[in-house]
């Protein structure tokens, strides 16, 4: 087996997009510094909305391949290399939004066992050892079925690998601080007259939003680490329209692109003071 650099960190997400929207700034910082990154992603996003009118033929199947190839090029413009499909692309299916009968497809991954799921993401956690994982709370960030069972795919891996004998020393949640969230949606209303969006979303739009005080980790954009996430942004273009500082979903309302991200440790020793880099308190372990 390969050797693997010391500090290797895991992400976990639910669709082709997801990762640059949350986490865009914290895997292109990381792949710069030598950290080995790794991309697992639960479906294709096959049920996703198309933005570009010439795309919109595009749909199930072809579109997820379609997007895998999107991700393909985000992940170039962030330097990850290692991104998966969990249990293969296809293995899952996206299952549309909660309450449709998207959601009652066999296929679809909010009928997936948790704990069949959770085995595929043991053997990747068994073979990168990461000291870091990433994912949503239990919400999902915003009730997506996806997001949801993403959520408990990667929580229930984590007790797996802990009785495997390979801990993840801590798993942090994708957030942004309400008060971040209300400034920023503040200045979007300012600039709103002046973009190329109708529309503004509203705080409520965004996943992940709680009270400054639940934030123990911010991870700061450099010049770079934000370039290379608004171009991974740029890069799913079936689902996103970007306008820095802004982007816009399918739906079309403007919100805002944050250069900084922010993470609720739920597992791992606290630090006293809001942690700027993830792997703060981890030794290089083997
Ligand atoms: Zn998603």
């Amino acid at each position: 087996m390969t050797e693997l650099p010391a500090r290797r960190l895991l992400l976990v997400h639910a669709h082709p997009d997801d990762e640059s929207i949350n986490n865009g700034v914290t895997m292109a910082r990381y792949a710069a510094e030598g950290v080995h990154v790794t991309l697992v992603t639960c479906t294709l996003g096959e049920r996703g909305e198309v933005i570009p009118p010439e795309l919109a033929h595009l749909g199930g199947a072809a579109l997820g391949q379609h997007r895998h190839r999107e991700l393909r090029e985000a992940m170039r413009a962030l330097g990850v290399h290692d991104f998966r499909l969990l249990g293969g692309a296809g293995r899952f299916s996206d299952s549309g939004m909660m309450g449709l009968p998207d959601n009652d497809d066999p296929g679809c991954f909010w009928q997936a066992d948790v704990d069949q799921a959770a085995g595929l993401l043991l053997e990747v956690i068994r073979e990168v050892r990461p000291q870091v994982l990433v994912t949503y709370d239990d919400n999902g960030g915003y009730g997506h079925p996806d997001h949801i069972q993403t959520h408990r795919v990667a929580m229930r891996a984590v007790g797996l690998a802990e009785e495997a004998g390979c801990p993840v020393a801590k798993v942090y949640w994708n957030r942004v601080p309400r008060s971040v969230a209300e400034q920023a949606f503040d200045r979007l209303r300012e600039d709103l007259p002046r973009l190329p969006f109708e529309k503004a979303a509203t705080v409520d739009d965004v996943p992940g939003v709680v009270d400054d005080q639940r934030i123990t980790a911010a991870v700061e954009g450099t010049g770079p680490a934000a370039a290379a996430k608004a171009a991974a942004m740029r890069a799913h273009a079936t689902q996103i329209t970007v306008h820095e500082p802004y982007f816009a979903l399918s739906n079309e309302l403007a919100q805002p692109l944050f250069t900084t991200e922010y993470y609720e440790l739920v597992r791992g020793r606290p630090s006293d003071i809001r942690e700027s880099d993830l792997f703060a308190g981890i030794g290089a372990t083997p």
